[in-house]
């Protein structure tokens, strides 16, 4: 790509921009605590989804001082819903950091930006190029897919290895004068005419200049590497009843839904029924031994790499006390207050048909 292709790409993509994009919550302000909660909500998440967490967590934490001093557990239930939950605790932990270390602001440094839990190179990028006007390119999924096509590269989308050439493309088309508005530039074509089933080059301010589109092989760009089947685990959960109150458990802060709430249970084994797994989990989880009663329902997640289906029963104690091996915590609550603590989504599901039960 020449010089000034690349020039001309750059005019025609801002240009098309300026007239075209969507009108976002944080497209309103250069604030760099604004678009990092931002570009951290909207990792893995879509657009639609975010805005009403954005704009919730924005009020109950409007700067990193408010949202240093506020407690984890207060976060994760604003954040309850939108998933990944590891980005809520970093956020929650990089305030922390902001306030003792840099008086409270955003570093505009990118070492110093990269140092903060959570900032991988994507949102140091957005953060930098978008808030402080810093020639720094971003390249996520949208990205990945534009330059793909655009330069017809072979290099597979989904491949670690391949980072190194993407980041490379999107530093020579970055527009460095603008570079905040042009990185959103091509995320937004990514978004609405670049997008993964049925581009509509039709339209494309860049169908001049795409490598893929004049020789008509669009399909075959992004090319991925072929995905492994998503493994299905069988889960058995248990809801322990104990005069009034049930047992819930807090998970380890790190890792999978780390510091949220949850019942206790676990993995069906190989020849086990979902009773025996429910029994034997909470058993060895809580130290409780229960009779498992009713089913109360079966319930069917899917996270990023798994998926589960979960069988959930009422649970009487018939011997033992509290004594916890994996969770950090216990609380016996009544089914009214089970909406007071952050929980996995899978669980949010059933907890409804608890609360007419106390
Ligand atoms: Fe994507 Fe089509 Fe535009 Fe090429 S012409 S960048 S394939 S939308």
């Amino acid at each position: 790509m020449t010089p000034n292709r690349c020039k001309s790409i750059r005019k025609r993509l801002l240009a098309w921009y300026r007239k075209n994009h969507r009108r976002l919550p944080w497209r309103e302000t250069k604030d760099p605590y604004r678009i990092w909660i931002s570009e951290a909500m909207l990792q893995q998440t879509r657009v639609e989804t975010v805005i009403p967490y954005y704009e919730r967590f924005l009020s109950a934490f409007p700067d990193t001082a408010a949202l240093a001093r506020s407690d984890l557990q207060q976060v994760l239930r604003v954040w309850e819903g939108l998933g990944y939950y590891a980005r809520a605790r970093n956020l929650h932990r990089a305030a922390e950091m902001v306030v003792a270390h840099f008086d409270g602001r955003v570093p505009d440094d990118p070492e110093k930006l990269r140092s903060l839990p959570g900032v991988g190179p994507y949102i140091a990028a957005a953060v930098l190029s978008i808030a402080f006007g810093r020639p720094h390119a971003v390249v996520d999924g949208n990205v990945k897919r534009v330059l793909s096509r655009l330069f017809q590269i072979e290099a597979p989308v989904n491949r670690q290895g391949s980072a190194p050439l993407f980041q490379q493309e999107a530093d020579r088309l970055l527009h460095r004068a603008d570079p905040g508005a042009f990185n959103q530039a091509v995320m937004e074509l990514g978004a609405l005419v670049c997008t993964p089933k049925s581009p509509a080059c039709g339209r494309c301010p860049l169908n001049g200049f795409c490598g893929s589109f004049q020789s008509g092989s669009v399909s075959v760009y992004p090319v991925r590497d072929k995905k492994k089947p998503v493994p299905e685990y069988a889960i058995a959960v248990g809801v322990v009843h104990k005069k009034g109150r049930v047992l819930i458990t807090r998970r380890k802060p790190e890792g999978l839904l780390g510091g949220m709430w949850e019942f206790p249970g676990g993995k069906i084994a190989e020849g086990e029924s979902a009773e025996s797994a429910c029994r034997r989990e909470i058993a060895e989880e809580t130290g409780l031994f229960v009779a498992v009663g009713e089913r109360i329902a079966r319930v069917r997640h899917a996270y990023t790499h798994f998926k589960i289906v979960m069988d959930v029963f009422h649970c009487a104690v018939e011997s033992g006390r509290v004594k916890l091996s994996g969770p950090v915590d216990f609380a016996w609550v009544r089914p009214g207050q089970l909406q007071d603590y952050p929980f996995p989504k899978a669980n949010r599901k059933f907890i409804p048909l608890l609360v007419g039960d106390g």
